[in-house]
């Protein structure tokens, strides 16, 4: 298909997810081939194959063989989650602009209509947002209301409950590739560029078939980039931290000298320890706090790819079977 004719793109990313995909397939397809018989422009649906393996790249390329479609973008090694879906966006053709969404059917093809809707109504940004999310985990709910209230807090702008099930208009998305930023967290980065944006609520589906991938440690991970990438009030907090521990200390000495002068020496083990670890805690906490953003800079300033493309099923030559 002529780049001109792909209005929407569909990016997907998939990390051993064999087991799920052709039921994905199966969901999706009719509900974009029905847009495109109503007329209402032509899509693809990349599929970015984050360093799989398992079956995934047979699977997909069994998949492709009967839906031209369908697109497969293949990454040389595991780059994670967010990486793989801006290696998607920075390849999506679609014109008009790029949905985001998991291959493993937690976010249901079926809420694209409404998506899309939304977005034909003029919005450049539409948050899918888990009105329902009972089928996750109790710790997964737990965690994620204390990661976005937190977000929040310091000074982040993420919709609640929104992962990264979206629709972003063509600007929006030219505008995040243009964003240097390596470990960008896309579902903070998006609502900080301040376009016009709504919300859909949906009811968060279960696994189709698979395991989770992201176990706690990444879960970890996202969230240290995202606060790191959204805000430097840890930073500032630090710094009060200090001041707040000047200010007591300064009253302790008012308080030694005091008693002291009036003979009243206190005995002190207790208390002498208790300062020491409690000093000593507190800055250990400032100095990680500062190496979480040194680090950053660090990272970025290397400047090495976040992920590197092995194929990209576009730039082969068509075969018909
Ligand atoms: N994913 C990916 N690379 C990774 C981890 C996950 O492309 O390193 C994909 C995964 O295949 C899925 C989406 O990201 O399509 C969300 O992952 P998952 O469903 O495992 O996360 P959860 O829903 O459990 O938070
Ligand atoms: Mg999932």
């Amino acid at each position: 298909m002529p780049p001109s004719e792909v209005a929407l793109s569909v990016v997907v990313p998939a990390y051993d997810e064999a087991e799920v995909l052709p039921a994905f397939a199966a969901r999706l397809r009719p509900v974009l081939d029905d847009r495109l018989e109503r007329g209402l422009g032509g899509y693809e649906v990349l599929v970015v194959d984050d360093g799989s393996t398992d079956a995934t790249p047979v699977v997909l390329a069994r998949l492709r063989r009967d839906w031209p479609q369908l697109r497969v973008l293949r990454l040389r090694a595991n780059a994670g989650h967010q990486a793989a879906l801006s290696a998607g966006l920075a390849r999506a053709r679609g014109r008009e602009g790029v949905v985001t969404m998991d291959a493993d059917l937690q976010d249901p093809p079926e809420v694209l209509p409404f998506v899309l809707a939304a977005a034909d109504e003029g919005h450049d940004v539409v948050y899918a947002v888990r009105a329902d999310r009972s089928v996750d985990s109790a710790l997964k709910r737990l965690t994620a209301a204390g990661f976005y209230r937190l977000v929040r807090a310091l000074g982040g702008r993420a919709p609640a409950q929104a992962g990264d099930f979206r629709f972003t208009s063509r600007e929006v998305v030219d505008t995040v590739l243009q964003l240097p930023e390596a470990h960008r967290v896309l579902r903070l980065v998006v609502p900080d560029l301040g376009f016009a944006s709504t919300t859909v609520g949906y009811v968060r589906g279960a696994r189709g078939a698979g395991r989770t991938k992201y176990p706690l440690g990444r879960m970890l991970r996202l969230s240290l980039d995202a606060i790191t990438g959204s805000s430097t009030a840890p930073l500032r907090l630090a710094s009060l931290f200090g001041l707040g521990g000047a200010l007591l200390t300064f009253l302790l000495l008012v308080y030694a000298f005091a008693s002291f002068a009036l003979g009243t020496t206190v005995p002190g083990w207790t208390s002498t320890v208790a300062v020491v670890a409690g000093v000593g805690t507190l800055q250990l906490l400032c100095l990680g706090v500062l190496g979480e953003y040194v680090g950053r800079l660090y990272v970025q300033l290397q400047n090495r790819p976040t992920y590197l493309v092995a194929s990209d099923s576009l730039e082969e030559p068509q075969t018909r079977t």
